[in-house]
């Protein structure tokens, strides 16, 4: 593949695309999205309930899982 970036290539903006979109899909940490909801007891950001209520009896079954409500904000 040429390194030169002079010409532009159809097929090269569709790539530099799909990386910036694998790029942002890599990066969980900045995404408002799945900062939506997160563990109380060790922090792990969590996509959705159901998620939240899983890690709770796998990684803190000790721990009273938070009702939906209190991530509801
Ligand atoms: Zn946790």
């Amino acid at each position: 593949m040429p390194t030169a970036g002079k010409r532009p290539v159809r097929g090269q903006e569709m790539t530099e695309a799909r990386a910036a979109d694998k790029k942002a899909g890599s990066k969980p940490k900045g995404d408002v999205r799945v900062g939506a909801m997160k563990c109380n007891v060790c922090l792990a950001p969590m996509t959705n309930y159901a998620n939240v209520k899983q890690h709770y009896e796998s990684k803190h079954p000790k721990e009273t899982c938070p009702t939906e409500e209190s991530f509801a904000k």
